[in-house]
């Protein structure tokens, strides 16, 4: 008899999701989280008045399961929507200036962003032949479908801005799902497109921006604490685990902290660690798969947050933020203007602005000393922003692994990963370095975990209820 049904090592959004959907199907589950505090990378910080995140700053929602997860926990209430001002407008440097983006088609065919013969080739995008290999990278899959512009233009910095990855390298399947699926089924991204526009009607969910009163550590501490309340479910920091041995029937782990060891019987066991620790933790069951996990790159960030009186900058903020294409030669990808975005980032009167430095085009910067990222980014930000003076709040947060990149054949490697996991029967991986690294598809992919896993576990018990009958049987 096991101690619980399912073990979930990291108590990041991925290991926290993963465990509510299991609650939801009456699993006994338990989260075991290294740390002292539940959310792993996703952290939000009150100082002097303005409200940063370390990370994930918002969530961009599409899809049902996401938006009931929302629904049952209570997050709904305390749901912060994008402003109207964020909503309507993006801006991209060029040529050392803050351009407005076209949100829509027609905008695109009409922005000065673009050249009379980058917008004839996107109109060529229909009539591309379908074509492409499983490695093809992000770069060659948009210059082959929409052309040079639009990669340099538009996808680029969303590739180094948003994901801290180089599009030269990551891998078009798994960066863009969505996009290189459309050209699988449809034949074209545009046909694709307007294909999704009629079948969305009937299927999906609007597309959804927000954050929460309290920024995203809502979103994790209501988890955890939705999660605590759930019989059968505990949800235990300080409890980094060691190590996990194979036992009868499932999984022995065992946590040390300087005071006490903790040891636990599991049917399952999700890791739901960064690679790294993955790789860690595996490399005692499976050489094999701790060193495709140890091949998992990641990307150094440091995340800028500076807040200003607002009459320090002449420039509207009306918008996002703005992203800085490759070759604007800027010390950072993208500045948010997070008190555009979201109501009560900054005091009366004031901004915040959150600016990410590093990431794979410029890992160095994460280098530079606390001085030099305040200074360079103010020296950049100036002129573009018309701003004048010294901020009067300043946080930094690094992060010398930020992110997971899918770089290379990375869907090779995850595929690889799955196979290799078909040998460790209740053994599973999920964190960001699979299905995406976005709090959604964190959050879709634990269900799908979670399905798999209960699925499993019927399949255990029913099993067992009939290897249970011809122990019975002799009796009648
Ligand atoms: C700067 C930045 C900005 C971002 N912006 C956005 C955004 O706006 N929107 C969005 O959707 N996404 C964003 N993301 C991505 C998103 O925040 C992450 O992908 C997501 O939070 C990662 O969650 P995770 O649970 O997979 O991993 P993590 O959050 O890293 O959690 C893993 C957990 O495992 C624990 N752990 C490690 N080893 C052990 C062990 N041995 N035993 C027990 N526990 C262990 C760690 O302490 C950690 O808590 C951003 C990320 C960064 C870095």
């Amino acid at each position: 008899m096991n101690d619980t049904d399912v073990l979930i090592i990291g108590g990041g959004i991925s290991g926290l999701a993963t465990a509510w959907w299991l609650a939801q199907a009456g699993v006994s589950v338990q989260v075991w989280e290294a740390d002292n505090r539940m959310g792993g990378k996703i952290s939000s910080h009150q100082q002097d008045g303005y409200l940063t995140e370390q990370a994930a700053s918002l969530l961009m929602n599409s899809r049902p399961d996401v938006a009931q997860l929302m629904n049952k926990i209570g997050l709904n209430d305390v749901k912060t929507p994008r402003l109207a001002q964020a909503k309507a407008r993006r801006y991209l440097l060029q040529r050392g200036k803050l351009q407005a983006l076209p949100m829509q088609l027609s905008g695109l065919l009409t922005s000065p962003l673009w050249s009379l013969r980058g917008k004839l080739r996107l109109l060529l995008e229909p009539f591309v032949l379908a074509g492409g290999t499983e490695d093809e990278t992000v770069s060659q899959f948009i210059r082959r479908r929409l052309g040079n512009e639009m990669l340099e233009k538009a996808m680029e910095p969303y590739i180094s801005g948003t994901l801290a990855a180089n599009p030269d390298l990551a891998s078009a399947t798994a960066t863009l799902p969505r996009l290189t699926a459309l050209e699988r089924r449809f034949g074209s991204i545009t046909a694709g497109i307007l294909a999704h526009k009629l079948l969305r009607r009937r299927t999906a969910c609007s597309t959804d921006t927000f954050s929460f009163r309290g920024g995203m550590n809502t979103l994790t501490s209501t988890l955890a604490r939705g999660l605590a309340r759930t019989p059968g479910v505990h949800i235990l920091s300080n409890r980094g685990v060691k190590e996990i041995t194979p036992i009868k029937g499932g999984w022995s782990v065992t946590a040390a902290t300087p005071d006490a060891e903790y040891n636990l019987r599991t049917t399952h066991v999700v890791v739901a660690t960064p690679a790294p620790a993955a790789a860690r933790l595996v490399a005692p069951l499976d050489t094999v798969l701790a060193s495709q996990l140890a091949q998992i790159q990641y990307a150094p960030l440091v995340v800028l947050h500076l807040g200003l009186n607002r009459q320090q900058i002449a420039h509207p903020l009306d918008g996002t933020g703005f992203l800085t294409p490759r070759d604007e030669r800027q010390p950072f990808t993208g500045n948010l203007w997070m008190s555009s975005l979201f109501a009560n980032r900054a005091p009366n009167k004031h901004v915040l602005l959150t600016t990410y430095l590093g990431g794979a085009r410029q890992p160095e910067a994460t280098n530079w000393n606390d001085t030099r990222l305040v200074d360079e980014t103010l020296h950049a930000l100036t002129p573009l922003l018309a701003l004048k003076g010294n901020p009067e709040m300043v946080r930094i947060d690094r992060h010398r692994q930020a992110l997971p990149l899918y770089h290379g054949a990375h869907i090779a490697r995850d595929r690889a990963i799955t196979q290799q996991l078909q040998g460790l029967a209740g053994f599973h991986i999920e964190a960001n370095y699979r299905g995406g690294i976005s709090v959604r598809d964190r959050i879709a992919r634990g269900q799908q975990l979670a399905q798999k896993i209960c699925s499993q576990l019927r399949l255990t018990k029913d099993k067992l209820a009939i290897s249970l009958i011809p122990s019975l049987s002799p009796k009648y």
